[in-house]
């Protein structure tokens, strides 16, 4: 079998993240070694994001730029995979860009590991036992992490659950990552297990509403969300769970107490708003009044003290007007969340507001509330920090950059310091020196 070197280029989300990588595990396991560039790789895989039109712009950017290597002899493989490939039939990209071999679904690299091993470019068994693992989206026994992320990588992400069945109306994830479905859960244990014993100390939990986890199964047949939470954190090694996206609908008191009582589970809640405007809120489908989100907060914060708040907001969504949009800069002012996603809306395909409502709200418009929010939202998240000046929090350390180590507190605040020895993977002391609304410095204990 020959031994070729793969590149994976990722955009996106947390999930693509994970999906490049366990498809990286599953090349590796085939025998397969990176490859720093593109253009040193025999097989070159684009993990895509469609979730906005500038993630789609910059795959095509990309796509582009690869056209070339296919002129090299031999020539590489390349595959494009993620939500600009869908679950769809793959014969318009194909068109569009002939020089692309193959179109893989997201959560999913059996069709590249099919197509290596039509063309005899790995050992049959191998093949078959790693698309077994594709199928199940779950690495049963063992899932090695890439060689180079082996004992060094301190912070991995587990879907646990795949697709939405929500349809927001602006979101095309739906249409492109299939409806949900929750991975069961002895074998999403098994996952964190392994990671665990390779040295990993955080894991997140993902999904697109993480908090319905095993919603979708048959009444009493499977974990929730909750129990899940209890088997993880009877795992040896692992020092943090986080869980991401919730929806506001299914966040509720049993999960805000597990999140109080389990010491594992971080004290971070990410649950998008999206909007503060009742009326904008119902055309989006969100299924909640700006009331429900506020009563909400209350009580997130009332049940987990020292709890911090990560939301997402759209700006510009068809037919928002200067007043509806000033709902949702009184609300962010008033509930003094801890982090704010600010996008601007973009349509995107097959979506009901992209079919049936005009995108009106001109491109500078948008540019402009967006920014109104992102000044506002950074200057609570600056006092917010201010407050932690002096004070010590727990760091997890996740690697150094410029020199200097960096990782996060159970709040999800990055923080940075210096050291001498190396402290990857620990939970050090920071005692906060300087604060801005974007990161921490400080000195260890
Ligand atoms: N499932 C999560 C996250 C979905 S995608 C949720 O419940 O919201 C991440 C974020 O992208 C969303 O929270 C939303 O703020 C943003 N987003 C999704 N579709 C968008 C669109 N068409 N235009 C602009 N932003 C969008």
């Amino acid at each position: 079998m020959p031994k070729m070197r793969y590149y994976i280029w990722t955009i996106g989300c947390q999930m693509n993240i994970a999906d490049s990588r366990r498809l990286a595990s599953a090349l590796e396991r085939l025998g397969h070694a990176p490859a720093p560039r593109a253009e040193d790789a025999d097989i070159v895989v684009l993990n895509t994001c469609v979730v906005r039109q500038q993630a789609e712009d910059k795959v095509y950017g990309r796509l582009s730029s690869l056209k070339p290597l296919k002129s090299r002899r031999p020539e590489p493989v390349v595959a494009l995979m993620g939500c600009l490939v869908g679950n769809r039939d793959p014969a318009p990209l194909q068109k569009r860009f002939p020089w692309v071999d193959l179109f893989m679904p997201p959560s999913d690299p059996a069709p590249l590991l099919d197509y290596l091993a039509e063309r005899g470019l790995v050992d049959e068994d191998r093949a078959l036992a790693a698309r077994e693992d594709g199928r199940r989206y779950g690495i049963q026994d063992g899932f090695l992490l890439p060689r180079a992320e082996r004992g060094r990588l301190v912070s991995a992400y587990i879907p646990i659950l795949l697709g939405c069945s929500h349809a927001c109306t602006y979101c095309v994830i739906p249409y492109r990552r299939g409806p949900e479905r929750s991975r069961p859960a002895a074998e999403i244990v098994a996952e964190a297990r392994a990671l665990a014993a390779q040295g990993v100390r955080e894991i997140t939990l993902l999904g697109q509403i993480v908090d319905r986890y095993g919603e979708d199964r048959v009444a009493g047949s499977g974990l929730r969300l909750v129990g899940l939470l209890e088997q993880l954190h009877e795992i040896e090694g692992l020092v943090r769970i986080r869980f991401l996206t919730s929806h506001p609908n299914w966040m509720n008191d049993d999960l805000l107490r597990a999140v109080a009582r389990l010491d594992k589970v971080c004290e971070h809640i990410e649950v998008p708003v999206q909007a503060g405007d009742d009326e904008v809120l119902a055309r989006m489908r969100r299924g909640y009044t700006a009331d429900d989100y506020r009563r909400l907060v209350a009580r997130i914060r009332e049940i987990v003290p020292s709890v911090s708040i990560a939301t997402d907001i759209i700006v510009g969504f068809p037919g928002e007007s200067e007043e509806q949009f000033q709902h949702t800069y009184d609300l962010l002012a008033e509930l003094r969340l801890d982090k704010a996603h600010i996008a601007r809306y973009s349509p995107r395909p097959q979506t009901v507001a992209a079919r049936h409502y005009p995108d009106d709200v001109p491109a500078e418009e948008k540019e402009r509330r967006r920014k109104l929010l992102d000044d506002l939202q950074a200057g609570i998240v600056a006092a917010i920090n201010s407050r932690l000046l002096g004070q010590r929090v727990e760091v997890l350390v996740e690697g150094k950059r410029k020199g200097r180590w960096w990782g996060r507190t159970r709040t999800d605040r990055l923080v940075f310091f210096t050291a001498a020895q190396d402290l990857t993977g620990q939970l050090v002391p920071v005692r906060v020196t300087w604060s801005g609304p974007w990161s921490l410095v400080g000195e260890v204990e």
